[in-house]
């Protein structure tokens, strides 16, 4: 019977990215399903597996510990303690030399050639393709001169035939594998290195790991790290795959090519906790609507309740929790955000009157250049709201302000001149602001500048029919 360590109360889990590229939020999904588990009594480990040194990066390892500190996992791990594959050759291969002082790990010398063949005869019996064992039978004595004369191997676990691995997959239910199925699989490869699983499983056993949540395309490993595990006589941790989230296209996300990729949503403007509340809830159950912080998500967070459907990325959704991060970001922080373009005496109106547009920070500095810069672009809507009222609205707008008029008063103004409803404030709008939509207008015609109001108005006032 497998040892579960699952199940407690506090488990110890772990995120333990490939830096093979950037996170996308399929992986980030991952690690805060791993983080809202452990909290807020158990440990949360991030491990590097960083061994294939073909594919990883220090670039990608830098990128993705930024990614995890931006969305506030800094205050939940210890980057320390942190593990890096390619510094523990020494343990994986003093395991693997355990494995062959017990006759569970032998080596390898067939050549690619030879299994092609043996996989072609098999598929040729209508049999899926597994290693049939004829390296499995050569005297160690006789495997050492080999490797002496210069040889380079491959080391295969023993597979006792004719038994069944089982485990209970947390999202996934009761499965079971036939070890005849598996056949003697590959643990170390011929230039020395550990395959990715072989580590990936001494780890989690080595550091306490209790649960491992991680994505279905590991699901195949699983039951090969728990016959290893259990050769060992190391613990099994409790496994729960997560399906893949799939992109709008119905394409899984993927880190190499960078689809849905955290530092995409970042540059956007999307917040951390938007991200992690929207993320909480993409195929898990969170027991409210409320955007949450980590630790109150952790609370409303149940591991034995992730669906097992495929989820599907949904910025529609991810906009709704945008909203409410923004919303719920205290005034302070606009106010230092906008420092350096927006005049003191201003900002806290500035901030008040742009608040509720605001989808992302970046906004409040866009209606910064808007309400305090120069040259305007006027966007198709406003144009055409700019010729509806024609050089008369503009030139009535430009008397009632060289009468020493408020720029306040200008919706009053034009009204006493005859214009009305949209027209009147749509246009106006439309001069000062190069867009229909936005702050009221109120607001704006009492934070920009005197002298810009009438710079834009005079603009159109001057201009004949034809060029509006
Ligand atoms: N390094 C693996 C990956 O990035 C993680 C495997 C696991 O979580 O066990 O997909």
């Amino acid at each position: 019977m497998t040892r579960y360590h699952g199940g407690m109360s506090a488990p110890t889990t772990r995120f333990a990215p490939s830096p093979s590229g950037l996170l996308h939020l399929g992986n980030v999904r991952t690690a805060l399903f791993s983080l809202l588990a452990a909290l807020p009594d158990g440990r949360f480990l991030l491990r590097i597996e960083d061994s294939d040194r073909e594919r990883v990066s220090p670039v990608f390892e830098e990128a993705l510990r930024a990614d995890l500190r931006w969305l506030g996992f800094g205050a939940y791990m210890d980057e320390a303690a942190v593990l890096r594959q390619s510094q523990r050759a020494a343990i994986y291969n003093d395991y693997l030399k355990r494995l062959e002082g017990m006759g569970r790990a032998y080596p390898c010398f067939c050549t690619q050639a030879e299994l092609g063949a043996e996989r072609a005869r098999l598929r040729a019996q209508g049999l899926p393709p597994r290693y049939l064992g004829r390296c499995a039978v050569i005297r160690p004595e006789v495997a050492q001169g080999r490797i002496a004369a210069g040889e380079t191997p491959v080391w295969r676990f023993r597979v006792t035939e004719g038994e069944e691995v089982g485990f209970h997959d947390i999202v996934r239910g009761p499965q079971r594998v036939a070890t005849t199925l598996l056949g003697d699989f590959i643990v170390r490869r011929a230039n020395g290195e550990a395959m990715f699983f072989f580590a990936n499983a001494l780890d989690d056993a080595l550091s306490g790991v209790t649960l491992v949540l991680r994505g279905e395309d590991h699901l195949a490993n699983t039951p090969r790290q728990i016959l290893i595990l259990r050769a060992l006589g190391l613990p099994v941790p409790e496994y729960g795959h997560l399906p893949l989230v799939l992109g709008a296209d119905g394409v899984p996300l993927s880190k190499r090519d960078g689809s849905g990729s955290l530092a995409a949503l970042r540059k956007e403007g999307f917040l951390p906790l938007a991200v992690i509340n929207y993320l909480a809830r993409l195929g898990a159950v969170v027991g409210s609507d409320q955007l949450l912080p980590i630790a109150a998500l952790a609370k409303a967070f149940d591991s034995r309740r992730i669906g097992h459907a495929p989820a599907h990325y949904d910025r529609e959704q991810l906009l709704h929790w945008q909203r409410l991060a923004m919303a719920q970001t205290p005034v302070a922080e606009w106010l230092a955000w906008v420092a350096d373009c927006v005049p003191e005496a201003d900002r806290q109106r500035f901030v008040e009157a742009v608040r509720p547009n605001a989808l992302f920070p970046e906004d409040f500095r866009r209606w910064a250049q808007i309400v305090y810069g120069g040259r305007l672009v006027l966007d198709d809507e406003a144009r055409a709201a700019v010729a509806a009222v024609g050089a008369q609205f503009f030139r009535a707008a430009c008397a009632h302000l060289k009468e020493g008029g408020a720029p306040s008063d200008l919706p009053a103004a034009l009204k006493a001149a005859g214009y009305a409803g949209r027209p009147l404030f749509h246009g106006l709008r439309a001069a000062l602001t190069g867009r229909i939509a936005g702050p009221e207008l109120k607001d704006i015609l009492a934070l920009m500048p005197r002298t810009l109001v009438a710079q834009r108005l005079l603009e159109y006032g001057n201009a004949d029919a034809k060029d509006l």
